[in-house]
């Protein structure tokens, strides 16, 4: 699979994801200015991380690639749509760590998909 490919599967699990955050009511509390992209970099266990530029609303998702190709061979969906969830909950207003916010926002996702979003991961 050439990073096209991948790229274009991305983009369909971040939609994907979207349609999940407006299906709780929790797509209103992410900011504007969110850059999401598959991310070479990482080295060892990284997976994802929400990066924000100090005292701006401007965000970043970077997924490692490498996990997320791997995810994809697998058809492993859940754990691709977890990852980003998990990070995307970071980003709403109080969801900065794994703290009762971030919980929250998570514990409403898991919920209503039946899934089992953590703070590790
Ligand atoms: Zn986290």
């Amino acid at each position: 699979m050439n990073y096209e490919q991948l790229n274009d599967k991305f983009g369909d699990y971040l939609d994907k994801s979207m349609t999940m955050l407006k299906e709780v009511g929790l797509i209103d509390l992410l900011p504007d200015n969110v850059n999401c992209f598959l991310y070479e970099k990482y080295r060892g266990r990284t997976i994802a991380q929400a990066v924000n530029y100090i005292g701006t609303d401007r965000w970043e998702m970077r997924f490692c690639i490498k996990h997320f190709e791997t995810w994809v061979k697998e058809n492993n969906e859940l754990e691709i749509l977890d990852t980003m969830l998990h990070e995307f909950c970071h980003m709403m207003h109080g969801g900065f760590g794994h703290g009762k916010q971030w919980l929250e926002y998570v514990g409403k996702i898991n919920e209503k998909f039946n899934m089992n979003i953590q703070r590790l991961g």
